[in-house]
């Protein structure tokens, strides 16, 4: 199974995505955390990428487009894969379907629209604390860590995201809001969009999600 996880970043696409491979046992393919590790890396492109990424806008479409396609030629996505934060931009959309013709994986077979309000992505975001070592995600109030500012799982260090700070959240969701719709429109051409409310508990969408997998006959 193919899927794409579009929506509003704080829309819980990555939450989503990491149940959704334990489950399916497909690979998680997040743009941002590929992204994220080029930073902590602090090369030349390392640099630059982090700049852009603290400034809440988009990396140029070539580049992520790139990193995409290297990413889908590993084997472990011969069987499908889960894209999250990818494409953000009708012309990446463009560009996964062409790298695709030639991918044993195959087309994509669903694209889960998370559509979330502004205020539940503003609160999600600026109480969202991550583990510096494994990635796991955790929530001032919603989801807080049983000690704190160490993650439950592995005893890692959690911090806050530097563009989940309040003024590069605010161009976050601008720059989102201004490239989704060409996308929903390729995807609504293909018939491939499916709008989930990610306004619910990360509980409920998984349910969510899970049924709307059977009716799809994609379990
Ligand atoms: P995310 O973790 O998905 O919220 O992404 C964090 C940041 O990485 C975004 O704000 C962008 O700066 C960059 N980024 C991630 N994915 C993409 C993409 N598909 N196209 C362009 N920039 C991206």
């Amino acid at each position: 199974m193919n899927l794409v996880l579009l929506g509003p970043p704080g829309a819980g696409k990555g939450t989503q995505a990491k149940v959704l491979n334990e489950g399916l046992k497909l690979p998680h393919i997040s743009t941002g955390d590929i992204l994220r590790d080029s930073v902590k890396s602090e090369s030349k492109f390392g640099l630059e990428v982090k700049k852009i990424m603290e400034s809440g806008a988009l990396v140029p479409d070539d580049l992520i487009n790139k990193i995409i396609e290297e990413r889908l030629s590993k084997p472990d996505t011969n069987k499908g894969f889960i894209l999250d934060g990818f494409p953000r931009t009708k012309a990446q959309a463009v560009k996964l379907d062409e790298i695709l013709k030639n991918h044993p994986a195959g087309d994509i077979d669903l694209v889960l629209y998370f559509d979330s309000t502004l205020k539940v992505i503003i609160d999600r975001l600026s109480g969202r604390l991550v583990c510096r070592n494994c990635g796991e995600n955790f929530h001032i109030k919603n989801v807080p860590p049983k000690k704190e500012m160490f993650c439950d799982h592995c005893g890692g260090e959690l911090y806050q995201r530097q563009d989940d700070k309040e003024d590069t959240i605010k161009n976050r969701i601008k720059v989102y809001e201004e490239s989704i719709s060409p996308l929903v429109e390729y995807y609504e051409k293909q018939k491939k969009i499916r709008k989930i409310n990610a306004d619910f508990s990360a509980k409920e969408v998984y349910e969510v999600l899970t049924k709307l997998f059977k009716d799809e006959q994609l379990l």
